[in-house]
């Protein structure tokens, strides 16, 4: 009776260490990404219009005197070609 018993803690206790094992192989080969990794890794750039910040793959671009600059909407990019 208490033999079967300790038998099947030990089965669950090696059942246990097998999902413990494979939750960190997993773990290991797949790595967790992070949330948005365009908003952490996403470069910063600035509209010189209004002055605000924007995540560049959002931002409108103009090529002007072979500088690239960047806008948060159209009118700042109208605002900045008529200036
Ligand atoms: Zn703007």
């Amino acid at each position: 009776m208490l033999a079967g018993f300790i038998r099947l803690v030990f089965f669950f206790c090696l059942i246990y260490f097998a999902y413990l094992v494979l939750r960190v192989y997993r773990s290991a080969t797949h790595p967790p990404k992070p949330a948005s990794p365009s908003q952490i890794q996403g470069e910063m750039v600035k509209d010189d219009v209004c002055n605000t910040y924007i995540p560049k793959d959002e931002a409108i671009r103009d090529l002007r005197d072979g500088r690239e600059r960047f806008f948060c909407s159209e009118e700042c990019r109208r605002k900045s070609r008529a200036a």
